[in-house]
């Protein structure tokens, strides 16, 4: 939060919701939700009349409120927050719209030639003067030239002064912008990491979980295989296994007889 002083405070205050407005604020500040039978009671003043000021604070939006209904009595009691950021706001806009008319006000005086009474009745602008005959409207006392480079002079000193006051704090609020950003951007990175982190580990969860499956898997598979191999070694018939064997050692020795048969064939062709 970009720093708002009491002077901050006071100035904006009194010039957007009045004077009067100031104590409450300055009660409020650093606070929140406070109700406003405390404040009228902080403040010793009457609630009506606190709610009245509340408003206009509300209005320039200085403040917010929640309300909550009392169950004991069922009515509503509203609880006010004051809100610094808004002051910054309107402190700054307030200068940028002074200086705006101290401009134009710059511009009146550089641009016209004017006429005062000796008296100190009016001040007039040229056009002015010749529409009452260089004659005041009031006394009737013959117009003199106004000199109004000291005029110019002191304008032109408040332009350079607010003008180098809203460079300032415009300035001031980029750099807390600047700091608000990268304090996103690290709250960012880290809700990332952590966002990360807690994929890795899920997969890593799912990872097990699934190797822990296919292990369970293969370690079924190889007990249903043996308990298949015991079944059919079970219902398999001595005799059965005997047989196979000697047919496989007949056919060993047919090839046998066939390979002697080529070798003298072979021979023969010699
Ligand atoms: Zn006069």
């Amino acid at each position: 939060m970009l720093k708002v002083t009491k002077s901050m405070i006071k100035d904006v205050v009194s010039k957007v919701a009045g004077e009067d407005c100031v104590p409450i604020i300055l009660d409020l500040d650093g606070r929140e939700n406070v109700s406003e039978f405390i404040i009228a009671d902080e403040l010793n003043i009457d609630i009506r009349e606190l709610r009245r000021k509340l408003y206009k604070l509300w209005e320039a939006g200085l403040v917010r409120f929640k309300r909550k209904k009392d169950k004991k009595r069922g009515w509503y009691i509203y609880y006010w927050t004051f809100i610094p950021s808004r002051v910054w706001f309107l402190y700054r806009d307030l200068r940028v719209k002074k200086l705006q008319k101290l401009k134009e006000r710059l511009e009146q005086e550089e641009n016209n030639e004017f006429y005062l009474c000796p008296n100190g009745c009016v001040r007039l602008d040229f056009s002015q003067a010749v529409e009452f005959d260089f004659k005041c409207p009031e006394c009737g006392a013959l117009l003199v030239p106004n000199d109004n480079s000291r005029t110019i002079a002191h304008l032109k000193e408040e332009i350079a002064k607010l003008t180098k006051e809203i460079e300032e704090f415009d300035k001031a609020e980029k750099e807390f912008e600047k700091s608000q950003k990268v304090k996103i951007k690290k709250e960012k990175e880290r809700l990332e990491r952590e966002e990360k982190e807690k994929e890795r580990k899920l997969k890593e969860k799912e990872k097990k979980k699934a190797m822990k499956k296919k292990a369970k898997k293969v370690k079924e598979k190889k007990t249903s295989k043996a308990k298949k191999k015991i079944k059919v070694k079970k219902s398999r018939k001595p005799s059965n296994s005997k047989n196979s064997k000697k047919s496989k050692s007949n056919g060993k020795a047919k090839k046998t007889t066939s390979k002697k048969k080529s070798t003298k064939k072979s021979k023969k062709k010699n």
